[in-house]
């Protein structure tokens, strides 16, 4: 558990050993569902590939109401061979540079608790390096700078700021 600056990760089931995306195996399972994404995710990637938001941003109704775009059943970032178009970048959102850890659940309040677990029937578990406390820490440090951006987004919709309008002063 790691807490600070009144945000908290929680890590839910068993310790990885080993592990490596290997993707072509899954077909990159992970890939292929819903993605929420952050005001900051949105800046990098529109930085790096020169895209408009509307190229790749779906705006919905949740607590967190950008998702990226999907077609035919996954991200429109994932090529045939399965491999990201952001990856080289470093313009991942940060959900997908959690991987893999998918994010369970956020309980919010004062203090938002972020519920993490690794993905379910992953063929990179038992592969590639040793998962470090290093790999780790970094996974949490980015479910901090997310559960952070959450809270920017919901600080303009307090203000009842429109969605589409926040986009558009954030970027
Ligand atoms: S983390 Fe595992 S399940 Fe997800 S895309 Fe990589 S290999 Fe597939
Ligand atoms: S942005 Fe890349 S890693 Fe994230 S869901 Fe899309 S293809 Fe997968």
């Amino acid at each position: 558990m790691l807490s600070g600056t009144n945000i908290m990760i929680v890590l839910l089931g068993k310790p990885i050993k080993n592990w490596e995306c290997i993707y072509e195996d899954c077909e990159a399972s992970c890939c292929r569902t819903r993605r929420e994404i952050t005001l900051l995710d949105i800046k990098r990637i529109v930085e790096a590939t020169g895209k408009q938001p509307e190229d790749f941003v779906s705006i919905t109704t949740g607590y967190i109401p950008y998702t990226l775009k999907r077609k035919d059943g996954k991200c429109v970032f994932l090529t045939e061979n399965y491999q990201c178009v952001l990856h080289d970048s470093g313009a991942k959102p940060i959900l997908c540079k959690m991987y893999p850890f998918m994010l369970q659940k956020i309980l919010y309040g004062d203090e938002p608790i972020m519920f993490i677990s690794p993905v379910q029937d992953c063929p990179g578990y038992g592969r590639g390096p040793p998962f470090t406390k290093e790999t780790l820490d970094e996974i949490k440090r980015q479910g901090k700078v997310y559960l952070a951006e959450l809270r920017r987004i919901a600080r303009y919709k307090k203000r009842r700021v429109r969605l589409e309008e926040i986009l558009q002063k954030e970027l």
